[in-house]
C-alpha cells in the first residue's frame, strides 16, 4: 500500500480502553437503565426483525426526538452518534480546501473530520486556556473569514457555556455556517433548537450518548432548517442506524421525563464534586485550579497532571488527561465521585504538591 503524506500526518485517535472499575472519563450517564424502560427496550428489540434492513431514515426515532425537542420531524436527521454527523457536515456541506474555524480546547472530532476532508483548519486557542464567549468567536470569525465554525456549548472539555442570546449574536454577525454542538445541553438548559427556523446558517448537534445514557447505542441528531437537513440526509450512509438502535432509542425517548430527573440528580452531584474540588484547590494554591461547569464533568488544571492521571488509573479510577496540565473528570454515581475525590486528595498530598 502506498502511504500518503495525509496518512502519515494523521495521529491515531485512541479512546480510553482501560478496564478500570470506576470510569469517569467519557461523560456518560452513570445510572443503570431504569428497569421499566429496560423491559420496553428489550421488548422493542425482540420484535424488530433483524433479517430485514432498517428504515434508512430512522423516521420513528427522528419523530420521537423532534417531539421531545418541540420541532418537526423534517427538521431532524439521525446519525450513528453525532460523530457521524460531524463527518457528513464537514465533508459534504464544504468543499476541499474550504476554511473551518475551531477552538482549542474543544471536541477533537471537529478538527479530525476536517482533516480527513482536507479542509483548511484554523484552530484558535482560547484565552487563558479556557475563556470563551460570543465576542471572542465573532472576533475570530472576522479575522479568519471561515466558511464554517464549529464549537460545543457547553464546551467539552472546559465545561464553560454561552447563553443562547449570545449565540444568536454570533449567528447574526456571520454568513458562515455555525455548527453548534449541544451534546451536553440538557445540563445547561438554554438550547437554540427552538430557534432553528430563524437561522439559515445554523446546525445544532445533539446526542443520546450523554443525558439519555445511550452511548453504546450510537444515536445522535442534527437539527436545522428543513433544507439543510435534506442535504445532510443525502450524504449519510443509507442504513446508518441499526434496527436495534432505532428500536431501543424510540423506547427510551418515550421516557424523556425520567431522564430529566437523572439530569437534575447529576447536576447536584456535579455541584457537590465541584465544592469538594474547590476545598482541595485551597490546599494547593497555584498548583490546582478547578473550573466551574455547566455540564456533567469538571475541568481541572493541575501540576504533574499526567502522573496523577496514571496514579488514579493504577487505583482503577479512569479520568481524562489532556496536554498542558489539564484533567477532566466526569460525574459518576455518588460513591464513584467520592472514591475519585478521596484518591485525588491523597495523591496530591503524597506527591507533595
Ligand atoms: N460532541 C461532543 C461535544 C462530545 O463530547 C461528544 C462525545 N464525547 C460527541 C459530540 C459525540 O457524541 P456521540 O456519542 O453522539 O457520537
Amino acid at each position: 500500500m502506498r502511504i500518503t503524506e495525509k496518512m502519515k500526518s494523521l495521529k491515531e485517535y485512541i479512546p480510553n480502553v482501560d478496564d478500570c472499575k470506576i470510569k469517569l472519563d467519557a461523560n456518560e450517564n452513570p445510572f443503570p437503565m431504569d428497569e421499566d424502560i429496560k423491559k420496553e427496550v428489550l421488548s422493542a428489540v425482540e420484535k424488530c426483525g433483524l433479517s430485514r434492513y432498517p428504515d434508512p431514515m430512522s423516521k420513528d426515532v427522528c419523530e420521537s426526538y423532534a417531539k421531545v425537542m418541540g420541532v418537526k420531524e423534517s427538521q431532524v436527521v439521525a446519525g450513528c452518534g453525532s460523530d457521524e454527523l460531524i463527518g457528513i457536515i464537514t465533508g459534504f456541506l464544504l468543499n476541499k480546501g474550504d476554511r473551518v474555524l475551531v477552538f482549542e480546547p474543544d471536541f477533537s472530532m471537529y478538527a479530525f473530520y476536517s482533516f480527513l476532508h482536507e479542509l483548511d483548519i484554523i484552530s484558535v486557542p482560547k484565552e487563558q486556556g479556557i475563556a470563551f464567549d460570543a465576542d471572542f468567536v465573532i472576533k475570530s470569525i472576522e479575522r479568519f473569514d471561515p466558511k464554517m465554525v464549529l464549537f460545543s456549548n457547553p464546551c467539552n472539555p472546559t465545561g464553560g457555556a454561552i447563553k443562547s442570546e449570545q449565540v444568536k449574536k454570533i449567528l447574526e454577525r456571520t454568513q458562515a455556517m455555525v455548527v453548534l454542538d449541544e451534546a451536553y445541553m440538557e445540563f445547561f438548559g438554554d438550547s437554540l433548537v427552538p430557534d432553528i427556523n430563524e437561522y439559515e446558517n445554523l446546525i445544532i448537534l445533539r446526542t443520546m450518548s450523554k443525558a439519555y445514557g445511550f452511548a453504546g447505542g450510537r444515536v445522535g441528531f442534527a437539527a436545522a432548517r428543513e433544507e439543510i437537513i435534506r442535504e445532510i440526509k443525502k450524504a449519510k450512509s443509507p442504513f446508518n442506524l441499526t434496527k436495534l438502535s432505532q428500536a431501543a432509542a424510540c423506547a427510551i425517548l418515550k421516557h424523556a421525563n425520567k431522564y430529566k430527573a437523572q439530569v437534575d440528580a447529576l447536576t447536584v452531584l456535579t455541584r457537590e464534586t465541584y465544592a469538594r474540588l474547590k476545598e482541595i484547590e485551597k490546599k494547593h494554591p497555584g498548583k490546582v485550579t478547578v473550573f466551574e461547569s455547566s455540564a456533567n464533568f469538571i475541568y481541572i488544571k493541575c501540576a504533574r497532571s499526567q502522573e496523577i492521571f496514571e496514579k488514579l488509573r493504577d487505583m482503577s479510577i479512569l479520568i481524562r488527561a489532556y496536554p498542558d496540565g489539564y484533567l477532566r473528570v466526569s460525574t459518576g454515581l455518588k460513591e464513584e465521585n467520592d472514591a475519585f475525590l478521596d484518591a485525588f486528595d491523597a495523591i496530591l498530598k503524597e506527591t507533595g504538591l
